[in-house]
C-alpha cells in the first residue's frame, strides 16, 4: 500500500466520524498514518515501527494524553491494520522477524468464491519502490476535497 492510500483512508474515516474535525487533528492523523514507513530507513521495511511491541506503548500513551498525539497513534494503528491486509506485519519485532497478515481473494463471477488465508512469513527485505499511484492519486484528491468541505 502506498503513502497516499495510507494517508487517505484514515483521513476519510476521521472526516466522516469526527463531530468537528480540525486541520491540526487531520495533520496529526496523516503524519501518524505514514510514519511507520520510516522503517525503509532501517535494515528492512516493516520492522521496528510495524511492531506491536513499539506501537502498543505509544497507543497507551496516546490514550492517556489524548488530543493530537492520540490521533497520531490512531493514524499509526491504521497503517498497521492496512498493512496486515496487504502483506505481513511482524508483531514481536525485533525479537522475532516472523510476520502475520490476512490475504482475501475473491474469484468469480462463475464459481464465485471468497478465500481467506492467514499468511505467515518474514517481511520483505528493503527494496526500491516503484509505485503506480493512479488510483491512489484519485483517492487523495477525493480526500482533499472532503477535507476542504468538512474543515470549513
Ligand atoms: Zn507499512
Amino acid at each position: 500500500m502506498d503513502p497516499l492510500e495510507h494517508a487517505s483512508i484514515p483521513s476519510l474515516v476521521y472526516l466522516a466520524l469526527a463531530g468537528e474535525p480540525t486541520l491540526t487533528g487531520l495533520t496529526a492523523l496523516v503524519i501518524g498514518s505514514v510514519f511507520p514507513d520510516l522503517d525503509v530507513l532501517a535494515e528492512e521495511h516493516r520492522s521496528y515501527l510495524h511492531s506491536l511491541l513499539v506501537f502498543l506503548p505509544a497507543l497507551l500513551l496516546g490514550l492517556h494524553s489524548g488530543g493530537s498525539f492520540l490521533l497520531f497513534t490512531l493514524g499509526w494503528g491504521s497503517h498497521l491494520f492496512l498493512d496486515f491486509f496487504t502483506g505481513v506485519i511482524p508483531p514481536a519485532y525485533p525479537f522475532s522477524r516472523r510476520g502475520w497478515g490476512l490475504s482475501i481473494t475473491v474469484t468469480g463471477p462463475r464459481d464465485f468464491r471468497i478465500k481467506l488465508e492467514l499468511i505467515e512469513r518474514y517481511p520483505d527485505k528493503k527494496h526500491n519502490y516503484r509505485l503506480e499511484i493512479g488510483g491512489s492519486f484519485a483517492l487523495a484528491l477525493l480526500t482533499l476535497l472532503t477535507a476542504i468541505i468538512r474543515l470549513n
